[in-house]
């Protein structure tokens, strides 16, 4: 197991339940980025994320942050339907439980910490799906929605 930081591994944030997919990260992901076609370096965002992760579990009291997916290479984010603009392409998106703790708990927190999140989405009442920024330093949108049967809307 290769630690990116002290609780998170490289292993689970690539990890992928479709195992016949290569879901190996590399350092030119093809992505779309604000409507742009470009190349994305997710190797490098990895360990970026792993930093977040490890901020929001100091904020969420040192609970155990459980990782469903998190980077996702072209073929597996096909084969969840999903497009190269999304920020799990990038190696800069995670989606997450927490146990003893709903989504919209864990959403809530995150909107009430100073972290500096991208996005932050309830999705289906089942996980939170939180992205960090695509490069460094830029300033976060602190985008919050929510995403279930219903459609796409405001948090709220
Ligand atoms: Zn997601």
């Amino acid at each position: 197991m290769a630690n990116l930081t002290p609780h998170f591994t490289y292993e689970e944030l690539t990890h992928t339940d479709h195992r016949t997919l290569d879901n190996t990260p590399t350092e030119h992901e093809r992505c779309i980025v604000d409507g742009k076609e470009t190349t994305v370096n997710a190797v490098a965002n990895l360990p970026r994320l792993a930093d977040f992760l490890e901020q929001l579990k100091v904020v969420l009291g040192n609970k155990p942050i459980m990782v469903n997916s998190a980077f996702r290479s072209e073929a597996v984010n096909n084969s969840v339907g999903s497009s190269n603009k999304s920020d799990h392409r990038r190696g800069c998106a995670a989606d997450i439980r927490v146990p003893g703790m709903t989504p919209d708990q864990v959403t809530r927190a995150i909107i009430a910490s100073n972290l500096p999140y991208q996005q932050v989405i309830r999705e289906f009442d089942r996980w939170t799906h939180v992205a960090i920024t695509t490069n460094e330093g830029d300033v976060p949108k602190k985008s919050k929605l929510i995403i279930d049967g219903q459609g796409t809307r405001a948090f709220a």
